[in-house]
């Protein structure tokens, strides 16, 4: 048996977890998202995604933050991670939005969770194990509308919607489908799909079957297609403060919730010509300052950014070099003479400059998403804003 929810870092008591590298989580921020998300939803309800330990910033503190928000539901994408919702005592529906395997399905139920039915044959099997438990079960339908991942194909979905209507012990609550692409610029393939899947609704209104919960905008579709909002929406990279683009301006006034920062643990000279790091894959252009930080790709922070990343040390730009260690980086400050205990932020604001995800993604070739939910659970969180105040977790 394997421990889902053992995380070895957390279970440390506080003191020794205070480590100077630490992501900062501003519960507020988040909030603030949340609230620039419920007026751009127009009167949708709202479904929180919440899956990958909340896009890393952690599930348990920011659930419980939006739910004195009161987000109308609550989205993860595994089971396990609806279970931890629920024994934090979130009371809202939570929907898991990924596909389920057969012998998970009472866990399901035990925990009060929706359900994704992404062919009839998982939509029987959920039902047969409802009778068996004399319940009950919300169920959402996951409608393939281009992804190809999961779900039933758009030609099919009137059938497989009017079959599942007919099976006992279920409650049909949902339908929902999901976007290749909705960020733009060119959206003619959301379009497609959208009209897909309003084809589908109205198919099923033709034949009786009718929807509590519609749902296909994720952040992109709700603050790009309107038509898209129905009555639910289920932004994720949003309420986390960022838009869900790279060469997306963030016109929407999010604020990015989490900061990560360090210390400088060493300092010292560098001359002209020395090779820095394992392989020496930087050399210094001139005698200067090199800086040592005490976290690497162990961390999460990329080793993509090996002689590309950049970090903020009072403000001021100062470039990484030589390949990121597991556990340590660093950074070279030219003629800046600093000093051992300063703080180095790797991600965030500091007197106004500022480093998002988006830049460490670009440069690192992946997503803010990826960098976001990348963070290892050896960092410790510190939360700011109300509603949660653990020292760390
Ligand atoms: C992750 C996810 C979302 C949220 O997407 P964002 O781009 O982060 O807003 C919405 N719906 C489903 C099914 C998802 O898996």
């Amino acid at each position: 048996m394997h421990d889902i929810t053992s995380n070895p870092y957390a279970q440390m008591p506080p003191l020794f977890r205070q480590r100077p590298t630490y992501l900062r989580i501003n519960l507020d921020a988040i909030a603030h998202n949340f609230d620039v998300i419920r007026k751009q939803a127009n009167g949708a309800r709202v479904m929180a995604i919440l899956k990958a330990n909340a896009y890393g910033h952690g599930l348990i503190p920011v659930a419980l933050k939006m739910a004195e928000q009161k987000a109308d539901m609550f989205g993860v994408a595994f089971l396990e991670e609806g279970v931890l919702l629920r024994q934090a005592g979130i009371e809202a529906p939570i929907l898991v939005v990924g596909g389920l395997v057969g012998y998970q399905t009472k866990h399901f139920i035990d925990y009060h969770l929706d359900l994704t039915a992404s062919s009839l044959y998982k939509a029987q099997q959920v039902s047969e194990e409802a009778q068996r438990m004399r319940r009950t079960v919300r169920i959402h339908l996951k409608i393939d509308t281009g992804m190809n991942r999961i779900g039933v194909r758009a030609d099919n979905a009137v059938d497989f919607a009017m079959e599942v209507a007919k099976l006992p012990h279920l409650d049909l609550v949902g339908i929902f489908s999901h976007f290749v692409r909705a960020q733009g610029p060119d959206i003619t393939l959301a379009k497609q799909q959208l009209e897909e899947f309003h084809d589908v609704i109205e198919g099923c209104s033709k034949q009786g079957v009718e929807f509590e919960d519609i749902h296909m905008a994720n952040s992109s579709a709700l603050f790009n297609l309107p038509d898209a909002r129905f009555n639910l929406v289920r932004p994720g990279i949003s309420l986390y403060g960022y838009p869900p683009g790279a060469h997306l301006e963030n016109k929407w006034g999010l604020k990015p919730a989490l900061s990560l920062q360090s210390e400088i643990v060493f300092f010292k000279g560098i001359r002209k010509g020395a090779g820095v790091g394992y392989m020496h894959t930087w050399t210094a252009p001139e005698d200067g300052w090199l800086a040592t930080l005490p976290m690497g790709y162990g961390d999460g922070y990329p080793r993509h950014l090996s002689n590309k990343g950049e970090v903020l040390i009072g403000g001021k730009r100062y470039p990484t070099v030589g390949n990121i260690s597991m556990d340590q980086m660093m950074v070279f400050t030219g003629k800046d003479e600093l000093e051992v205990g300063q703080t180095v932020t790797l991600l965030g604001n500091e007197e106004g400059e500022t480093i998002t995800a988006w830049e460490l993604a670009t440069k690192s070739g992946t997503i803010a998403y990826e960098i976001l939910c990348g963070w290892t659970p050896r960092v410790p969180r510190v939360y700011e804003g109300t509603g949660w105040k653990p020292e760390t977790t």
